[in-house]
């Protein structure tokens, strides 16, 4: 292990998230790969250990890539940089920098995770590879500014600061603070003079009008979802929806959150947004309807609540019966008439929930917004405006869709920076360190 009384870095990387250890291994190996010195890499990083979002994810199993990397599932307002970026460092190459350190993947149907289902081994497998790298990680150590003259001069909340010819930023968006980003980074790149789009969560949970999701707190439903915005259908999404006291949530409402997101300022939606959920294809309907006018004279005297039993579950049924109908729940199923099983399979094709708005950037799991794509080159990652600074990950303008979407980005970007960073270290940059 290095010393971090050194006085001059070759390169500092703020943030031991995905892309910033992706970032510093990638600047080591192209540096060994080109036949150079390794070069003298310190990591920055608040918390206590390195990768600690990395562990949350895909509920501790690391959810790290997908079979299906089209490129509609990266969101940025530049919409071709992370194409660019993908096309510079792939996918598939990111997979094989995962194998070279030691991560080897498996399939979940489109999703890939590590073989050991384990974020934890996916962390670890990082750590060795830094350590065997000479990556010199400084834990603790919470960066409150950056200052460019000839070189970098890092300061640290504690007071330490530290210099480098090479800075990469990759201290992640402004979701879930819990594990570090806070959205520090877009503070000092701004003050470098780059524009910052206002960070928003996405893969997020949905507020709605709740006293239906209320009421069903808990309960899970298979369903098509569609989500409207000014009438127009701007997601479609088949899965799993949660209901919750606030809204709902679940991966299909989790997956077309960001579009809820996209048309919100200041907390608030510019256009009026719906979610529908259709429980039943065509063809399930036709026998519902089949099945429910056989029901009406053989359950007569039945009360309505006990209509659709057996075809929902017991709750969820009451409550689509009570939305599709205004009449009490106690009279009998005799007393249907053929319009009132219209309005139930009519509630059960589209089910609608008024959306309010997304939960806080708090409970997302990533960060719409960051940094201007447009002011870094989708070739390098290096900033237009300041020779030597590099960002990527989350920072930048550029989200994923659920899915193994994110961390792709922060190999991706991680890779890239890295690699560019250690094409730009001259040689022999010891001599200068004055150590
Ligand atoms: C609960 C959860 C589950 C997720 N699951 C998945 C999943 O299964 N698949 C997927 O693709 N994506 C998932 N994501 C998203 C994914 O984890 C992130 O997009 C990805 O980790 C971003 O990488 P990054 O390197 O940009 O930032 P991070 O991994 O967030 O790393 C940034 C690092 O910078 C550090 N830092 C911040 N500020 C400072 C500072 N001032 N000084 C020093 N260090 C600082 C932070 O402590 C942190 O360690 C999930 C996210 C969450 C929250």
């Amino acid at each position: 292990m290095d010393n971090l009384d050194r006085k001059r870095w070759d390169l500092i990387i703020i943030g031991a998230g995905a892309s910033g250890m992706t970032a510093a291994i990638a600047f080591q190996k192209i540096r060994l790969l080109s036949g150079k010195e390794k070069g003298t890499v310190l990591i920055l990083e608040k918390n206590e250990r390195v990768g600690k979002k990395v562990l949350a994810t895909g509920n501790g199993r690391c959810n790290l890539s997908n079979k299906d990397m089209s490129l509609s599932h990266f969101h940025s307002h530049e919409t071709d940089f992370p194409g660019k970026v993908l096309s510079n460092v792939t996918p598939l190459a990111c997979l094989s920098f995962l194998s070279e350190i030691g991560i080897v993947t498996t399939s979940e149907g489109d999703k890939l995770f590590p073989m050991s289902k384990t974020s934890a081994s996916v962390v670890d497998a990082f750590r060795y590879a830094m350590d065997e790298l000479d990556v010199v990680i400084a834990q603790d150590a919470s960066v409150t500014d950056v200052v460019k003259e000839d070189i970098f001069t890092i300061t640290c909340e504690d007071g330490r600061t530290f210099s480098s010819d090479l800075l990469i930023v990759a201290c992640g968006g402004a979701c879930a603070s819990y594990s570090g980003t806070t959205g520090d980074g877009y503070k000092w790149l701004s003050k470098l003079g780059h524009k910052v789009f206002a960070p928003k969560p996405s893969i997020v949970q949905l507020l709605t009008e709740n006293s239906v999701t209320k009421a069903l707190s808990g309960l899970r439903l298979d369903c098509e979802l569609t989500l409207t915005a000014d009438g127009n259908v701007v997601a479609e999404q088949y899965g799993e929806v949660l209901f919750t006291d606030y809204g709902l949530s679940g991966p299909a409402v989790l997956q077309v959150s960001g579009e809820v997101s996209r048309r919100m300022r200041k907390d608030r939606l510019m256009v009026p947004v719906k979610v529908s959920l259709r429980l039943f294809d065509e063809q399930t309907l036709m026998g519902i309807e089949e099945e429910l006018k056989e029901r009406r004279k053989t359950f007569a005297v039945r009360p309505t609540d006990q209509f659709l039993l057996s075809i929902l579950p017991q709750k969820i049924g009451t409550m689509l019966l009570k939305t599709a109908l205004e009449r009490p729940m106690t009279l009998p199923v005799s007393t249907l008439t053929d319009g009132d099983i219209k309005k139930i399979l009519s509630t059960m094709r589209s089910w609608n929930f008024t959306v309010l708005g997304t939960r806080s950037l708090e409970q997302a799991q990533t960060t719409i917004g960051g940094a201007d794509c447009a002011e870094f080159s989708e070739e390098s990652l290096e900033s237009k405006l300041v020779p030597g600074l590099f960002a990527c990950g989350e920072l930048l303008d550029v989200d994923g869709d659920c899915g193994g979407y994110n961390l792709t980005w922060a190999f991706a970007s991680g890779i890239l920076a890295g690699r560019s960073a250690a094409m730009l270290l001259p040689d022999n940059t010891e001599a200068q360190d004055g150590n």
